[in-house]
This record gives structure tokens, C-alpha cells and sequence, in this order.
């Protein structure tokens, strides 16, 4: 559903994503880790556009959104709006609109990206609330839950837009540890409900549960990559000793 051929990305002189080859199918839960610094985050802001790549192929849901790898011809590009209403994202910072309540953070991009009406928007956005366990917070605004309430909402508001794939760049690490739990379940739920995710984590032992696929980065390139088990059996020396420093 997400394909990614030859994704570079350059900041001026600094090019931090040097040639990535990524393939996720419908249904899959990739993680992606490895150090600061690696291009992690910069490979989920390009699936969704947020930092447009410098070259390469970027299909999801069967529609080309890159810039196209050179030598090859580029054909008919989808517009960005309609990659939003494909892929939610879910960032490290939960980006609440403090002046909103839970149900308004969630019902607003409902209105503006899927331009549902107000009232459609209410109930979608209740619902969404709902499946993170936190209808009976909807009227509190942000500074009135705790952080893993927050990120939870946050996650809420992607789902609501029904995305096909929901990426989360460190969900959890902004988090105090008593509140990773919650938020780690609540990511255990959507995963049960059969969406493709790209995680962005440092918990490895979430990461050994969900990984169906596992990517160690490093300097802007993938490393190494492979299916469960990957944490023990990666041959990667780097790799390796990334896993053995974290855990
Ligand atoms: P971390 O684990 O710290 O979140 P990361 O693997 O997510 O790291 P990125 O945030 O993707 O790494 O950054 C990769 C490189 O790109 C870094 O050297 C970073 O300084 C640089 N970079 C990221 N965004 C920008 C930007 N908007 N302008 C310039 N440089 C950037
Ligand atoms: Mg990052």
C-alpha cells in the first residue's frame, strides 16, 4: 500500500535520506528505529508529504506522489490533499489545539480534510473518542488530561479521518513512563484492528510484539531489514549494537 524506490532528501548541502527502498503491504506494522539523526522521522514526513523528497517514487494506495527516479519517465502525480485523507499521522509533540476540547481537536480536521458537515463531525468524532477510551473526557481541553490522555486524543483525531495508513514518529517518548502504557495500548488496539502502521519507537519490546516488518536506519540509509525476529536475528553489527544499547 506504501512503496517508496529511491527516496532522497536533501536540506541544501545536507542530504539526510540517501536512496531509501521501502515496501509495506495492506495490513502490515513496520518499525522503523535506529539513532538520532538516522533520517527515521524523515522517512514517515515524506509518506504524507510533510517534507516533499528532493527524487525518488512514492506510491501509496497505487498513486505516485514522488518526484519521480531519475532516467525514469514520471507519469500522472496525486495531489497532496487527497495523500492526507490516505495516510494520519501521530506525532512525538500530540500538536492539541490547546483552545479546543478533546471532541473539537478530532472533529475539527474531519471538517476541514474530509469536509464533513458540523453535526456529522460531532458524532464521527465521539466515536473516534470512543475507540481510545475517552468519550467521557471529550469536554476537557488539552491542558486538562494528562500526557498519555493527550497522545491518545491525538490518535483519536487520526483515526477519525479513516486513514489506509497511520504513521507515528515516537508517540510515546515525550511521555513520563507511568503514561508509555496506556498510549502503547491504544497503538496495540488499532494494530488488532488490521491497519498498516509505520512506527517510529525505541520500545523495543512493543516493537518485537507488533514488527512484521523492522527497519534499522543509519545515515539517511536502511541498514538492515527483516520480519519478526529480526531483533535477534539481524546480522548487521550495527544493528546489533543499537539493539544491545537500547534495550
Ligand atoms: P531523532 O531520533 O532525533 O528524531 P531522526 O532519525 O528522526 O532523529 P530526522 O529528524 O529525520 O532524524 O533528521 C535527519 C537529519 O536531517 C538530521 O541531521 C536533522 O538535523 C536534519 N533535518 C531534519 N529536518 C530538517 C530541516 N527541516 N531542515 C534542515 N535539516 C533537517
Ligand atoms: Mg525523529
Amino acid at each position: 500500500i506504501v512503496e517508496l524506490r529511491g527516496i532522497r532528501k536533501s536540506f541544501g548541502e545536507l542530504e539526510v535520506l540517501r536512496g531509501i527502498d521501502l515496501e509495506i503491504f495492506a495490513g502490515e506494522h513496520v518499525v522503523i528505529f535506529g539513532p538520532s539523526g538516522s533520517g527515521k522521522s524523515t522517512v514517515l514526513r515524506s509518506i504524507n508529504l510533510l517534507e516533499p523528497p528532493t527524487s525518488g517514487s512514492l506510491k501509496v494506495a497505487g498513486i505516485e506522489y514522488g518526484p519521480g527516479v531519475p532516467g525514469e519517465k514520471a507519469g500522472r502525480r496525486g495531489r497532496p490533499l487527497e495523500l492526507r485523507r490516505t495516510v494520519g499521522m501521530v506525532f512525538q509533540q500530540f500538536n492539541l489545539f490547546p483552545h479546543l476540547t478533546a471532541l473539537d481537536n478530532v472533529a475539527l480536521p474531519l471538517r476541514s480534510v474530509r469536509r464533513v458537515g458540523r453535526a456529522d463531525a460531532q458524532v464521527r468524532a465521539a466515536e473516534a473518542l470512543r475507540r481510545v477510551g475517552l468519550l467521557q473526557r471529550a469536554a476537557h481541553y488539552p491542558q486538562q488530561l494528562s500526557g498519555g490522555q493527550q497522545q491518545r486524543v491525538a490518535i483519536a483525531r487520526a483515526l477519525a479521518l479513516d486513514p489506509k495508513v497511520m504513521l507515528f514518529d515516537e508517540p510515546t517518548s515525550a511521555l513520563d513512563p507511568e503514561l508509555v502504557g496506556e498510549v502503547l495500548k491504544t497503538m496495540r488496539e488499532v494494530a488488532e484492528t488490521g491497519m498498516t502502521m509505520v512506527v517510529v519507537t525505541h520500545e523495543l519490546s512493543f516493537a518485537r510484539e507488533i514488527g512484521d516488518l523492522n527497519v534499522f536506519m543509519e545515515d539517511g540509509v536502511v541498514v538492515d531489514s527483516g520480519p519478526r525476529g529480526f531483533f535477534e536475528e539481524t546480522t548487521s553489527p550495527r544493528a546489533r549494537e543499537f539493539i544491545m544499547a537500547v534495550r
